[in-house]
């Protein structure tokens, strides 16, 4: 049997794992396993396939398969690990409080009114009488009925554990990559307990992979955007669907009262340590959309790595016969994640219409 080495158990090299169980390869997964040193964990968990794209790009086309995927995946995580990732879908309401943003959101919902007849733009009039806690200043707002959420850190030990019990895989974990040597007919990857052998290799390694593929002498940058979040409570439920502001900050209502405040993003950031002045913004900033916030109780505060490339669209595909990468899913890699998979694991194993399909993301690199 081939040897497929995945780098990376972010929800990306999981779910691609998850979509090879039954394909002839015996598969390593290895992650370093560092605390706040990935994205997975750390994402709000919106399944913004409308909320975050303005036009028809092929990357807009996959956000909204995936988006439909993701019932399914909950349903199917559910039966094997029995752990609910908490889907639910009561919409997003994509909001701008400050007057630079009206036009920019406005523009928004013409492009998604003409797919989507669902789409709701409000009256201010209607936008209070609906959702009495928002700040009476809220004048421009839409709502999506159909982009969900899932509790995003569930979602990826719920992968994890999925694999696990996967017979033709293996997890690797608290093992770090050091660095990568090429062969002619493989990889060796040496890692912090020794090397291994790949006939495949793929890397999904979030905002580290660029370092990684440097070492083969592959030329596809990634950076971080570090993003600080809270999770808060209060004493009796405010809001159910999510607030997304145009300024960036969102807060999304999760189970018990409880309300996920996101987030900061600073580019070229690999700090893992929340910053007070970003958790003030959180707090201003959520607090000026839903002034009833301001009486709640911090449950924690938490940061994340997002990966992003320097063209701000993900590398997915392969780069030759044995080596494929999946990064740079920036502020989507959990809404991505399902199609990702699919597509990836496919691809590996060469079909052909999964390539076509991949092709745009598909970078055209020299090798030495
Ligand atoms: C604050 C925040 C909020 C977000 N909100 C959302 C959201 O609401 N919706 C959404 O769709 N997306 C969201 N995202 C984005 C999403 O989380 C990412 O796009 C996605 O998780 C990327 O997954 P990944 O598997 O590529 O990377 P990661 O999750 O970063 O996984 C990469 C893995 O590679 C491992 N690794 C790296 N280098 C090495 C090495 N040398 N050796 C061993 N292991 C290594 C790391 O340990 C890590 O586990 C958010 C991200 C952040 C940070």
């Amino acid at each position: 049997m081939q040897k497929l080495i995945i780098i990376g158990g972010g929800v990306m090299g999981l779910s691609i794992a998850r979509q090879l169980s039954n394909a002839p390869y015996n598969i390593s997964i290895i992650d370093r396993t560092t605390p706040r040193m990935n994205a997975s964990y750390a994402a709000g968990g919106m399944l913004g396939a409308q909320n975050e794209f303005f036009e028809a790009t092929p990357l807009y086309r996959l956000a909204m398969q995936s988006r439909a995927l993701m019932p399914h995946v909950a349903q199917q995580l559910q039966r094997d690990t029995g752990i609910d990732i908490e889907f639910q879908c009561h919409g997003l309401i994509k909001i701008a409080t400050e007057v630079t943003h009206i036009e920019n959101i406005k523009k928004q919902f013409s492009f998604l009114k003409q797919d989507d007849h669902h789409i709701q733009w409000f009256h201010p009039k209607d936008l209070h009488r609906l959702f009495p806690h928002l700040n009476p200043k809220t004048t421009a707002a839409f709502k999506i009925q159909d982009d969900g959420q899932i509790h995003a850190n569930l979602y990826t030990q719920a992968l994890t554990k999925a694999v696990i019990s996967q017979k033709n895989t293996q997890l690797y974990s608290h093992t770090e990559v050091t660095h990568i040597e090429k062969h002619r007919d493989g990889y060796t990857v040496h890692t912090s307990q020794g090397a291994m052998m790949a006939d495949l290799l793929v890397i999904a390694a979030g905002a580290w992979s660029g370092k990684l593929l440097s070492d083969i002498h592959i030329s596809l940058p990634t950076r971080p955007v570090k993003g600080d979040v809270k999770l808060v409570e209060t004493q009796s439920p405010i809001l159910k669907t999510t607030l997304f502001n145009a300024n960036g900050c969102y807060i999304v209502p999760k189970r018990h009262n409880r309300y996920l405040i996101g987030a900061t993003s600073e580019w070229d950031n690999w700090s893992t340590d929340n910053d007070a002045s970003n958790l003030k913004w959180l707090d201003d900033k959520s607090q000026e959309m839903l002034p009833q916030l301001r009486n709640h109780r911090i449950i924690k505060t938490w940061t994340g790595i997002r990966p992003i490339t320097h063209q701000e669209v993900p590398i997915m595909g392969p780069i030759n016969p044995s080596l494929f990468v999946a990064t740079g899913h920036y502020r989507n890699g959990i809404l991505l994640s399902p199609i990702v998979g699919q597509l990836m694991a496919k691809a590996i194993q060469g079909d052909v219409q999964a390539l076509d399909t991949l092709q745009p993301f598909t970078p055209n690199v020299q090798q030495n």
